[in-house]
């Protein structure tokens, strides 16, 4: 049985309606075994619940350590078989996975809406984005070259080549549902590697729908598993314990990422880490205003609601424009409408759940005793349509210090605090005296600061007059403490990748 809010024409919220679950994506509930879909032992299940509701969706099976060892040994098998296929005929699984998550990109999307809460149009957008990995990555698994190096002895041949890594474990986290997995999986079955991946424990119906996907398209029994599961320790102990297992790829929290970091040093396991960001965002005088504020207003609030990796943290805004910038800001900041993701318009769902809305509110209770000025919001919205949902009023911090936790945390969450600077170099000073490093704005017309600025700045991805994000061309990852490797682009493949080199000796 599934519930969904709707709103009805005289635009109150409806108590809870009962759907079908979209159809096709029934087997959004069982986890993901060797080609089959199963409950957990002992029939376990656990509750997902819509975030604008605080209703439950449905109930999923609750993998733990058992199930995932036997996705483990059954990723093990299929690897032998999977890693010799041509290159070519894994390409086309992955193209047709791609064609059948773009015809079933409404009904995957009305699930990210369920189990996350953002807008319906942002839904469809992060399904789309993650499909195109599959595509992405099809076409880069052709061009795995190896190289014939110039041998320094004359009998001797000397080759580099590459191979999978083995059975990879991945980890994912429930802001990006989809595009997180796909990102991961892609590139790892284009490789020749096999997955085990197990999907945030708020948003597993995404991840199992798109498992369906991949099972559609043909991809071999054991090749992906899906462990879904309340509890995420014992099954990332049994990923981490477990020998075969040569990688974890993990999308996630710093702090988590550390103690996945320590685990895996036990046996060498390959990493990769996406973890937090706290993004600059500065504006120089020269920058087009208008579009500064309106793309500023974007990347702060119109990703999950504040809740992305990549969200603009602290905007830095040169003195001299900073009254008419921030009058600008407020007055984008003051339209937004937030609501039930289904409901057309809406463009800011809630958060999470009531911990991720405390944190943030504590945040911006903390500023406010230091002596910040609250210039918009800054507090829960619950009446009428938001009584159900963990919503936060898009708010504005002004008169804030670097070193207060607002600036220093990864905010998460719809709060946008503004700093004044005066000259180039002390603003990136300022922007990079933090332990992240993954994306960076620079709004500016002079040519030799967007140098300047793209060289020192401490970001593993930088926007400059330009917030849209990335694409699947570029790799993206983090510097300092927000991550290790890169996701997309041609390195997104080669992190799935061993090197080995071949010494021939002819002479003999
Ligand atoms: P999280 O670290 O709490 O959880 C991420 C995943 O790790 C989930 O699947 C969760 O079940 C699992 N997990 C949690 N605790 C664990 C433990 N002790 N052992 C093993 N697994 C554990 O993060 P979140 O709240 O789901 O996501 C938000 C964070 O993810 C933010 O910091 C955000 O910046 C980051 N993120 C980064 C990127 C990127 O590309 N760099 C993208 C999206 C999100």
């Amino acid at each position: 049985m599934q519930t969904i809010s709707s709103l009805e024409p005289n635009g109150k919220i409806s108590r809870i309606k009962i759907i079908a679950m979209p159809n096709n994506l029934k087997q959004a509930q069982q986890l993901y075994i060797d080609g089959q879909w199963v409950d957990a032992d002992e029939g376990r299940t656990f509750s997902v619940s819509n975030p604008a509701t605080g209703n439950p969706i449905t109930e999923v099976a609750d993998g733990g350590e058992a199930e995932t060892q036997r996705a483990i040994e059954a990723a093990h098998r299929a690897f032998k078989q999977w890693s010799v296929t041509p290159a070519k005929q894994r390409a086309e699984i992955l193209k047709k996975a791609q064609q059948i998550m773009e015809e079933r990109i409404d009904r995957i999307a009305e699930l990210v809406v369920l189990e996350n809460g953002k807008p319906f149009a942002e839904a469809k957008g992060e399904v789309k984005f993650a499909l195109g990995y599959f595509g992405w990555f099809a076409e880069e698994s052709r061009r795995m070259y190896g190289s014939l190096v110039p041998s320094p002895f004359p009998n001797k041949r000397l080759w580099v080549q590459s191979k999978p890594l083995g059975v990879v474990a991945a980890i994912t986290p429930w802001n990006f549902p989809a595009a997180m997995m796909v990102r991961k999986i892609a590139p790892a079955l284009a490789a020749g590697c096999t997955v085990v991946l197990k999907p945030a424990e708020d948003t597993p119906l995404t991840a199992l729908a798109i498992a369906k996907v991949c099972h559609d398209a043909g991809v071999p029994p054991g090749v992906l598993n899906v462990i879904a599961g309340a509890n995420p320790i014992p099954i990332s102990a049994a990923m981490l314990n477990n020998p075969k297992v040569k990688k974890i790829a993990f999308t996630g929290s710093t702090e988590v990422g550390k103690l996945l970091m320590q685990q895996a040093a036990k046996s060498i396991k390959r990493v990769s880490f996406e973890l937090g960001g706290n993004a600059p965002f500065i504006v120089f005088d020269d920058a087009n205003l208008e579009v500064a504020a309106e793309e500023a207003v974007a990347i702060k609030y119109l990703r999950v609601g504040g809740q992305s990796c990549i969200c603009a943290n602290r905007i830095y805004v040169q003195e001299n424009i900073a009254e008419q910038f921030i009058a600008a800001f407020i007055e984008k900041a003051k339209t937004l409408k937030l609501g039930v993701g289904f409901e057309s318009g809406v463009q800011i769902g809630p958060m999470i759940n009531e911990a991720a809305r405390q944190k943030v509110h504590g945040l911006v209770e903390d500023a406010v005793s230091r002596g910040g000025r609250v210039a918009l919001g800054g507090n829960y919205l619950t009446d009428d349509v938001y009584v159900s949902g963990c919503y936060y009023s898009p708010t504005v911090l002004l008169n804030v210090e670097d070193s207060w936790p607002i600036c220093q945390q990864e905010i998460f969450g719809p709060v946008a605090p503004i700093l004044t600077f005066k000259t180039e170099e002390e603003v990136i000073e300022r922007a990079n005296d933090i332990s992240f490093g993954l994306a960076g704005y620079i709004y500016t017309r002079d040519l030799g600061r967007v140098i300047r600025l793209s060289e020192a700045l401490d970001c593993g991805l930088i926007g400059v007059n330009d917030a849209a994000g990335y694409t699947h061309e570029i790799p993206f990852g983090g510097l300092k403490e927000s991550g290790l490797g890169r996701e997309g682009g041609k390195q997104g493949l080669e992190e799935y990748l061993e090197v080995k080199s071949v010494v021939v000796n002819f002479s003999k």
